[in-house]
């Protein structure tokens, strides 16, 4: 790139002061660069005009030339609507409006003339366009030479100072002749030949005016393989750097307190996955650098085994063990199951959580520095600058999206020779989004749940049906079963969250009056919330109302139906975790989705989608393609910090993995990148912010 392109924005033809204020504000578009990286979000076929007969409801879009008639307003408020006729000498179609009526009706002129763009639909068994997009017709609009036209997104500031697409359109094409003369090529020669990719320069050049079909796919073919193959470079090298750099505690052997407990104390025959999973970490942790691992296994899958028989290693191996869950109930839950199981061990375990009290805290603090805390549980309190230990060989963290990047950090700073990472959860994350948000994590996956579980029964019902529910219900706790009810988080007033929770308890209340019932929720101490838990895991109460505290690991057996209120106002991956908590004892488990009869359409393939699978991967790869990745669990937190411009990781995942495996073979077989043949990845390599990938070297 040369310096022409660098100039600041306001120095292009057609930009001045007050535009470039906008384009730097509303769209960070600084120099002229950052406007010709700024593409378009959509195209439009302008090749052509249809006529209104041939106009079908499967076309994604039509461009018509017709005049408008019979503009008619109807209803008022909410339910105001406007129609109008579009016809030629073939036919006619209606047009609708629900927003904006004011304003068309104050500019559409009846009986002109007007180009038509729009998405047609089929109402009433009559075609219709609704909220069209009409352009009066001129000489300009009435050539069909625009071939393809791109659109930008630009906001409602910029449109009304006259920055609409088209403007942005404009920018672009008076960009353009010095795209044709300053760009140079990214990429190295045999890299563009081999992979068969279209230049730099015509690839910048046909994203935005591209001239057919073909060639914009081959400019955005190579944009996009560019964009992430770039990020795959980066992630590799920086991996590849820090394995080289950081040695790690080598774990050098299987000692007594893995093979004691392996021999004689396992509850349990273990499952296939759980060995493997153990058997890779084991290689890893011998290999001499440090290991961070994620391990994903779906809800009950049995993860809190693998992750003791790992700080088992590290014991055998003069170190100590650390491991971390997200809530209070949960450390004291781990803590409970792991020193129970490890009664026979003799060893010192303790739980460290933000109610433990000064008196053990002191304990534990210098336990931890003289070494004889084997292994310590708890919250993030564990993370507070005054816990240090004597050696920290292995850090187990639960439910990792919980646990934000600057927090892990603080774990690494705890040693001088960094602990192995065991990052766990239970959420899937689709494999191509893992590969670019924990793209330098190794990833194991226990892909098979402990022998005789029933898969849960999910089913979907609406409001209507609730007495047939409750009826079920009833059935179920005489059987001597015990149920959840979740509510959702209304998370813009916790006063309205609990409102509903109460009037939802009061309703319960009334309709089992011989049932025990609690509650639990957010507002409520820890030690408040852990005696509902308890009298619920002690079948003193058949019912627990809650919201989704419980969501994460809590583990009652014997609870064998889960109830979801307003089931369409959670998201995929909140509906699963929640519906892991039962299906954990031997008995047939159901989870009950209630909704109300108006679903949106995401929220009907959000039912429907958990209705059909109890697949994490499945359901994790739908809430991808529904929410798309900015939205997904645990990319925030984890500090995704690259913005794509062009790629998109839900649509473009076998893109991804082929740039990741071509980035791959450059690594491994030129890990510094010293070949001159791949000089211009390195010179690629260092122009990409440093900053967006400082989490790759913490977490
Ligand atoms: P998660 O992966 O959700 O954390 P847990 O580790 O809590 O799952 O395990 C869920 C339940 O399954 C626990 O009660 C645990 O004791 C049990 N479990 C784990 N592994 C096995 C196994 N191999 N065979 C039988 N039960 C198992
Ligand atoms: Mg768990």
């Amino acid at each position: 790139m040369t310096s022409k392109l660098m100039q600041e924005i306001k120095f292009l033809p057609g930009v001045g002061p007050k535009k470039a204020e906008l384009l730097q504000s509303e769209l960070d578009i600084f120099t002229f660069n950052d406007l010709l990286y700024y593409f378009p979000y959509k195209y439009i076929d302008r090749t052509r005009f249809y006529k209104t007969r041939e106009v079908n409801s499967n076309m994604p879009y039509v461009q018509v030339i017709g005049r408008l008639s019979a503009l008619q307003k109807t209803g008022e408020g909410a339910k105001a609507r406007l129609n109008a006729l579009f016809s030629d000498d073939t036919g006619v179609i209606e047009l609708i409006w629900f927003k904006g009526i004011k304003w068309q009706l104050k500019n559409l002129k009846p009986g002109a003339v007007y180009v038509l763009f729009g998405k047609p639909s089929l109402f009433n068994g009559k075609i219709n366009v609704v909220h069209p997009e009409l352009d009066e017709y001129t000489n300009e609009n009435s050539e069909t030479a625009g071939g393809i036209q791109a659109f930008y997104n630009t906001t409602e500031k910029m449109k009304k100072n006259y920055l609409s697409s088209k403007a942005i359109l404009k920018l672009q094409s008076n960009l353009a002749p010095l795209v044709r003369s300053s760009i140079s090529e990214t990429l190295p020669a045999w890299f563009v030949k081999k992979f068969k990719l279209m230049s730099l320069r015509e690839a910048l050049y046909y994203i935005h005016f591209p001239d057919s079909h073909q060639r914009l796919l081959a400019a955005q073919y190579r944009l996009k393989f560019e964009e992430l193959f770039f990020i795959q470079l980066k992630i590799l090298s920086l991996k590849s750097n820090r394995t080289q750099k950081f040695k790690g505690h080598v774990f050098k052997v299987i000692g007594d307190h893995f093979n004691t407990f392996f021999h004689k104390h396992l509850p349990f025959e273990m499952t296939g996955a759980q060995k493997k999973v153990i058997r890779e970490i084991r290689y890893d942790v011998g290999s001499g650098h440090q290991m961070n691992r994620l391990l994903q296994g779906d809800v009950g899958s049995g993860k809190t085994m693998v992750a003791l028989m790992c700080m088992l290693m590290a014991l055998d191996n003069d170190t100590q063990a650390s491991l971390m869950a997200p809530t209070e109930i949960l450390a004291t839950q781990h803590y409970n199951t792991l020193s129970k199981m490890l009664t026979p061990m003799n060893l010192n375990v303790r739980l460290l959580t933000g109610s433990t009290k000064t008196k053990e805290r002191k304990i534990i603090h210098s336990e931890l520095l003289d070494g004889s805390l084997d292994i310590l549980i708890g919250t993030h309190a564990l993370i507070e600058s005054k816990v240090a230990f004597k050696n920290l060989g292995f850090v187990v963290i639960d439910e990792q999206h919980r646990f934000g990047v600057a927090q892990r950090a603080k774990l690494w700073q705890k040693n001088t020779i960094p602990p192995h990472v065991l990052v766990m959860t239970a959420t899937p994350i689709p494999r191509t989004l893992a590969m670019t948000v924990y793209g330098d994590l190794d990833v194991s996956v226990i892909d098979e749940l402990p022998p005789g579980r029933k898969p849960v029964k999910t089913m979907h019902f609406y409001d209507n049906k609730r007495k047939q529910v409750f009826q079920f219900i009833r059935d179920e706790i005489r059987k001597g079963r015990q149920v959840y009810f979740v509510f959702p988080l209304i998370e813009e007033s916790e006063k309205l969250d609990y409102k509903n929770l109460e009037s939802g308890y009061a309703t319960i209340k009334k309709v089992f009056p011989e049932c025990e019932i609690g509650m639990v929720h957010g507002r409520m101490k820890p030690d408040e919330k852990d005696f509902e838990m308890n009298r619920f895991k002690n079948k003193e109460t058949q019912i627990l109302v809650s919201t989704t505290v419980i969501e994460v690991g809590v583990d009652v057996p014997n609870a064998s139906v889960m109830v979801i209120e307003s089931a369409e106002r959670f998201g995929l991956s909140q509906l699963h975790q929640l519906r892991g908590r039962v299906g954990r004892g031997a008995e047939q488990s159901y989870c009950i989705l209630m909704s109300s009869y108006k679903l949106s359409k995401d929220s009907t393939i959000r039912l429907q989608t958990m209705v059909r699978t109890t697949d994490g991967f499945e359901i994790a790869e739908t809430d991808l393609k529904l929410r798309g990745p900015g939205d997904m669990e645990g990319t925030q937190q984890s500090g995704l910090g690259f913005n794509l411009k062009i790629a998109n990781i839900s649509r473009d995942g076998e893109l991804l993995q082929h740039a990741r495996n071509v980035a791959t073979d450059i690594i491994d077989s030129d890990p510094l990148l010293q070949n001159e043949l791949n000089h211009l990845f390195k010179v690629q390599l260092k122009k990409m912010k440093q900053a967006q990938f400082n989490w790759s070297v913490i977490s």
